[in-house]
C-alpha cells in the first residue's frame, strides 16, 4: 500500500485555523481594529452592514504597509510584531500571533488598501478563500483599509451557526468596548448601515466611559466615578470604581492589563471584598480597572480568542487592588451602614421591607361561618388581585355547592395515574390548613400531613399563567402611575429589543424615548411591590449570559424571573381560604411537585413515619 500522509493544502489549514480565531462578525472586528491600534493609528472608522455579515470596513490613519508586506500579511503565522521565542514574553502590541488576517482571508471576501506616507503609491490586494484575485498599485490615502465582505461564504455550516442581527451586534459593540475604553487617545467612529452608533473623540478615560456608555445619563457617571491610583514595584493599578450606591445587577465591569481587555475572575473577588458590606449581595459596582506591569510577568499567550491573563504575582497584586479600592471608597467617606446579612431571614426583593409587605387582600365575607360546614360556601377571593385572571371554568369555585373545588378540572390538570391519586387524596380529605413559620402550608391527607412551601407553590403557579398567557398572546397588564425609566447601554438594548414581545405578553408595556432609553409605562397585574427596573436588569443579565439561544430560550427565563418577583413571599401570613386556594391552584397546575428551576414544592409526611416518632 502507498503512503497515505499527505500535508493540507494551505486554504484548508487557514480555514481550520481561521475556526480558532474567527468565530463570528465580532472576531473580525477585533482583529482589525487591533491591528490599526498596533500600526499606531490616531483615527480609526469602522463600518459594518447586517450586522456584520455582509460587511465590515476598517480604516485607519496608521503607518500602512509596504507593496511586500500587503502580500505577506495574509500568509500564517506573518507578523512584523515578534521575531522570536524571547519576544514572546515582552509583548506590547494586540497581536502578535500573525494569524488573523490569514485566518479572515480563508473564510471570507477581503480588499486591503494601504500606503505608507513616505510612498506615492499605495497597493490593493483582494483575497477570498486564501485565493489572491488581485495585486495592484492604486492611489489611495496613506494608512489602511480592510474591507471584510461575505464573512463564512465559503463555510455555510459556520454562516448558519451565527445568530440574530441583535445578538452579532452586541457582540461587535462588546468587542468595540473593550478596545475603544482603553485606546482613549484614539479616536474612533462606528457606522451600522447609515446609522452613526459612536463618534469619539480622542479623550480621557473619565470622558470615554461617558460617552459611551453615558448618552442617556451623563451626570451619573460624573457622579460615582471614583478615581484609583496605586503605583508599586510589582504594579501601577489606575481607573475608576463606582460609589456603592451606583451598583447594580448588571454592572459595567472592566479590567485591562498593558492596554489589553483581559476577565479576571480572582481579582473581580479582589474588588467585591473591598465592598464588602456596602452593597447587596445580589448587586455589583461598576468599575473600569487598568493595570500596567512589566510584560515579562504576565502570560497572555493562552489561547487566540480566551482573555483570560496568567499573573505571576496574583496573590500580591490581589492585596494591592482591594487595599486600593478600600481606599478610594474610604477617601470618599463611604463608610459601611446597612447590614445586609440576611442569612436566616426572609425572602424580600430590594427596597421591600417587612412592615409594607401587603398581605393578600380578600373580600371578606361576613356571612362566614367557620363552624356550618354543612352550608360552608367559601368566601369570594379577589382573584385578580392574588393569583391574576384564571379561565372561567377554574374561576368558578366560588358557586360551588359546599367546599368541594373543582375535582375535574383540578384531575384534567395533573398528567399520571399516581398525580391524579395524590390530588383526589389530597382534596378529599382535606379540612384545616396551617402556616407553619408563615413559610409552608401543613395539610391533612389520607396518607399523611402534606407540607407545601408557599412562595415556591406560588411561582410554579404564575409561571404557568405567565407561559399560557405567551402562548395565547394576552396579556394582563396594570398601567403605571408614574412610568419609571429604564436606560440602557446600546448593546443591552439590542438584547432587550429581542426581549420586548415575550415581556409584551407577560403584561409590561414600554413606551420608546430614544436613545436606548424607555419609559415602563405598564408592568404585569400580579407584579406587586417588586422593584422593576431591578427585574427587567435581571433578565437582561440572564438574557446576556443565555444570549447564545435568545431565540428560543427566553420564555422561561421571562416566565420565571417574573413569576419569582410577583410570588407570595416567605414570611406572608396567609388566612386558611387563601390557603386552600392556593392549593387548588398548585394541584390545577400540571407540575406542581416541583418550581420551574427544579426546586422541590411539596412534600408529605406519612403516617407511618409520624407514627413511628411516637
Ligand atoms: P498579527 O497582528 O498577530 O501580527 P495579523 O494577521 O493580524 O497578525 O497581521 C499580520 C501583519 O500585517 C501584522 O503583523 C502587520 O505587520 C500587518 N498589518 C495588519 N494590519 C495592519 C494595519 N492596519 N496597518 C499596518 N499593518 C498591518
Ligand atoms: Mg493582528
Amino acid at each position: 500500500m502507498s503512503d497515505i500522509i499527505h500535508l493540507l493544502p494551505d486554504s484548508v489549514a487557514n480555514q481550520i485555523a481561521a475556526g480558532e480565531v474567527i468565530q463570528r462578525p465580532a472576531s473580525v472586528l477585533k482583529e482589525l481594529v487591533e491591528n490599526a491600534i498596533d500600526a499606531g493609528a490616531s483615527h480609526i472608522q469602522i463600518l459594518i452592514k447586517d450586522a456584520g455579515r455582509t460587511l465590515i470596513q476598517v480604516v485607519d490613519n496608521g503607518k500602512g504597509m509596504s507593496e511586500t508586506d500587503a502580500r505577506m500579511a495574509f500568509e500564517r503565522h506573518a507578523t512584523s510584531k515578534i521575531k522570536n521565542a524571547d519576544d514572546l514574553f515582552s509583548i506590547r502590541t494586540m497581536g502578535f500571533r500573525g494569524e488573523a488576517l490569514a485566518s479572515i482571508a480563508a473564510v471570507a471576501q477581503v480588499e486591503l488598501r494601504t500606503r505608507r506616507a513616505e510612498d506615492e503609491l499605495g497597493v490593493l490586494v483582494e483575497i477570498a478563500g486564501t485565493r489572491v484575485f488581485q495585486q495592484e498599485m492604486i492611489q489611495c490615502d496613506a494608512g489602511t483599509s480592510f474591507v471584510v465582505k461575505n464573512l463564512f461564504f465559503n463555510v455555510p455550516a459556520r454562516r448558519r451557526f451565527l445568530k440574530s442581527d441583535n445578538v452579532e451586534k452586541s457582540h461587535i459593540l462588546a468587542e468595540f468596548y473593550r478596545i475603544a475604553l482603553v485606546n482613549t487617545e484614539v479616536a474612533f467612529s462606528l457606522f451600522d448601515g447609515d446609522e452613526e452608533v459612536f463618534q469619539l473623540q480622542a479623550s480621557n478615560i473619565k470622558m470615554r466611559i461617558e460617552n459611551i456608555f453615558g448618552k442617556n445619563a451623563k451626570k451619573r457617571w460624573q457622579q460615582q466615578l471614583l478615581t484609583i491610583e496605586t503605583s508599586t514595584g510589582l504594579v501601577n493599578i489606575s481607573g475608576y470604581v463606582g460609589k456603592p450606591e451606583y451598583a447594580q445587577k448588571s454592572a459595567v465591569q472592566y479590567f485591562f492589563v498593558n492596554g489589553r481587555y483581559m476577565r479576571h475572575p480572582y481579582f473581580h473577588k479582589a474588588v467585591l471584598l473591598a465592598y464588602n458590606q456596602m452593597i447587596q449581595a445580589t448587586e455589583s459596582p461598576n468599575y473600569f480597572i487598568y493595570f500596567e506591569v512589566d510584560p515579562q510577568t504576565i502570560d497572555i499567550n493562552i489561547h487566540p480568542t480566551k482573555t483570560e491573563i496568567k499573573f505571576e504575582n496574583e496573590q500580591a497584586i490581589w492585596s494591592i487592588l482591594s487595599a486600593s479600592v478600600k481606599e478610594s471608597l474610604g477617601k470618599f467617606n463611604i463608610v459601611p451602614s446597612i447590614d445586609f446579612d440576611q442569612e436566616g431571614s426572609i425572602d424580600l426583593p430590594t427596597g421591600m421591607s417587612v412592615e409594607n409587605v401587603r398581605p393578600p387582600q380578600t373580600n371578606f365575607n361576613p356571612n362566614y361561618n367557620p363552624f356550618g360546614s354543612t352550608t360552608y360556601k367559601r368566601p369570594v377571593l379577589d382573584w385578580e388581585n392574588l393569583y391574576g385572571d384564571f379561565e372561567k371554568k377554574e374561576k368558578n369555585i366560588e358557586s360551588a355547592p359546599d367546599c368541594q373545588p373543582d375535582l375535574d378540572s383540578l384531575i384534567n390538570g395533573s398528567k399520571n395515574a399516581s398525580e391524579q391519586q395524590q390530588v383526589i387524596e389530597t382534596i378529599e380529605s382535606r379540612a384545616e390548613n396551617f402556616q407553619f413559620k408563615n413559610r409552608f402550608i401543613l395539610t391533612s391527607i389520607k396518607s399523611g400531613m402534606l407540607m407545601i412551601d408557599q412562595h415556591r407553590a406560588h411561582i410554579r403557579i404564575l409561571f404557568d399563567l405567565f407561559i399560557s398567557q405567551m402562548e395565547n398572546r394576552k396579556a394582563l397588564s396594570q398601567q403605571v402611575l408614574f412610568p419609571e425609566l429604564l436606560e440602557l447601554s446600546t448593546d443591552d438594548a439590542l438584547i432587550f429589543e429581542q426581549l420586548l414581545p415575550d415581556l409584551y405578553h407577560v403584561g409590561f408595556d414600554f413606551e420608546t424615548i430614544g436613545n436606548h432609553s424607555y419609559h415602563v409605562k405598564g408592568v404585569p397585574d400580579q407584579l406587586g411591590t417588586a422593584s422593576v427596573i431591578d427585574l427587567l436588569l435581571t433578565m437582561l443579565d440572564k438574557a446576556r449570559t443565555t444570549a447564545e439561544d435568545l431565540k428560543e430560550g427566553m420564555h422561561t427565563t421571562i416566565a420565571l424571573s417574573v413569576a419569582e418577583a410577583s410570588a407570595l413571599k416567605s414570611g406572608q401570613r396567609l388566612s386558611n381560604e387563601e390557603m386552600s386556594d392556593l392549593i387548588d391552584r398548585l394541584f390545577a397546575c400540571a407540575n406542581h411537585n416541583v418550581t420551574p428551576d427544579g426546586k422541590k414544592i411539596m412534600t408529605i409526611f406519612t403516617h407511618e413515619e409520624i407514627e413511628k416518632r411516637f
